[in-house]
């Protein structure tokens, strides 16, 4: 089996969405700073992003990015997929673990890029892809290979873990008055499972179908007792989480078992939360989201340098409980997601720099 070369365990892609249509009236608009247009242009060949200040004067060197991949606004769901997700996948069927972030401003396509329109090929994003190709090379596979495939589905909101398919959930006695599940589930660690969250729900799935049921049972369970649920998916990390389990004989007549773990993980907004005027408990809320996506940032870097020494996972709950999944033999793929108006800019040029730092 071959692993995984450093130079590929973490792979860091840029994408743009389009303007939309009230973008696109603004930049067309006389008078509006940064008019004509989005502020992002994309060099697809050499895997460049240019970033224009609408503010700077004439002249002005603009700010240029590199990654390895970046994907424009014309780009399709299936080109990311085939060129920077599906080799990840291909390594989880083959029992290492890998793990999908998807990081960005709030409205820059994070939840598109994973979920997409599942019944819209042209639509359709990461997680369905991704559960198309695996249920396909199962149904190729060498008879004496037997499959088992279990999803999980999980948020964490203010460094607590809430399981989105407990049916204690779905039935409405969970729920307390923020909006999510007063239970929150604890982070355990032993020497055959490595690190892994106590009781939590997983389903058994058989096909693309049921899956599909599982994430949308998931997504219903979100949106109970969440007052408004755009501004709770924003301050929340959503991960979905699937093992492949592949069972064999081996030459010696034993059968071997291999796991694979993926991880797909839709991250909390990455705006500046805490704007003036907030305090108290939303205040702290911020803190959290902000604390937990630079405990990302910086375990991700250290992988990135090779800096295996001293990587600060314990440093968050999500990177506590992706630890086996980040480093060592497992890939990484980050999607960091831009918008391209020109009212963004700050927020843009922050997403470009922390995605940098990333690779
Ligand atoms: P986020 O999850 O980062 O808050 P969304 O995925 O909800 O953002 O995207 C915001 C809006 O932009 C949605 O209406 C979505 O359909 C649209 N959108 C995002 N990315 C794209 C894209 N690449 N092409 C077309 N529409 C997109
Ligand atoms: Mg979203």
């Amino acid at each position: 089996m071959s692993k995984v070369k450093g130079c590929e365990t973490v792979k860091v892609v840029v994408r743009c969405r389009p303007l939309n249509r009230k973008e696109a009236a603004a930049a067309g608009a006389p008078g509006i700073p940064g008019g004509g247009g989005g502020i992002v242009e994309m060099d697809v060949r050499l895997g460049q992003v240019v970033l224009r200040n609408p503010r700077a004067p004439p002249g002005e060197p603009q700010k240029t990015f590199t990654f390895d991949s970046v994907y424009d606004a014309s780009s399709k769901q299936r080109d990311l997929y085939e060129e920077t997700v599906r080799p990840l996948i291909d390594s989880v069927l083959d029992g290492f673990n890998g793990t999908i972030f998807a990081y960005g401003q709030t409205g820059t396509g994070k939840t598109y890029t994973m979920q997409g329109a599942w019944l819209d090929p042209e639509r359709r994003g990461v997680i369905p892809n991704a559960f198309e190709h695996v249920f396909t090379q199962i149904s190729r596979s060498p008879a004496d290979r037997q499959y088992l495939i279990r999803a999980s589905y999980l948020e964490i909101y203010r460094e607590e873990i809430r399981d989105l398919l407990d049916h204690n959930v779905q039935s409405g006695h969970g729920p307390n008055s923020h909006g999510h599940s007063a239970r929150s589930l604890d982070l355990r660690e032993n020497p055959e499972s490595g690190v892994y969250v106590r009781d939590l729900t997983s389903c058994v799935c058989r096909s693309v179908k049921e899956v599909e049921e599982v994430m949308n049972l998931g997504n219903q369970a979100r949106s109970v007792g969440a007052t408004d649920m755009n501004e709770h998916s924003s301050r929340s990390h959503t991960l979905f989480l699937l093992t492949v389990e592949c069972s064999q004989a081996g030459l010696d007549g034993q059968q071997h078992i291999r796991v694979g773990r993926l991880n797909l993980v839709d991250l909390a907004g990455s705006e500046r939360q805490a704007k003036t005027g907030v305090h108290g408990e939303r205040l702290k809320e911020a803190a959290k989201i902000n604390l937990s996506l630079s405990a990302l940032g910086n375990v991700i870097s250290a992988l990135a340098d090779g800096r295996s020494g001293h990587v600060p996972y314990r440093d968050s709950k999500l990177t506590r409980l992706l630890q086996d999944s980040l480093g060592g033999n497992a890939r990484t793929v980050m999607v960091a997601t831009l918008g391209p108006a020109p009212q963004h800019y700050e927020e843009t040029l922050t997403t470009l720099r922390y995605a940098n730092r990333a690779k």
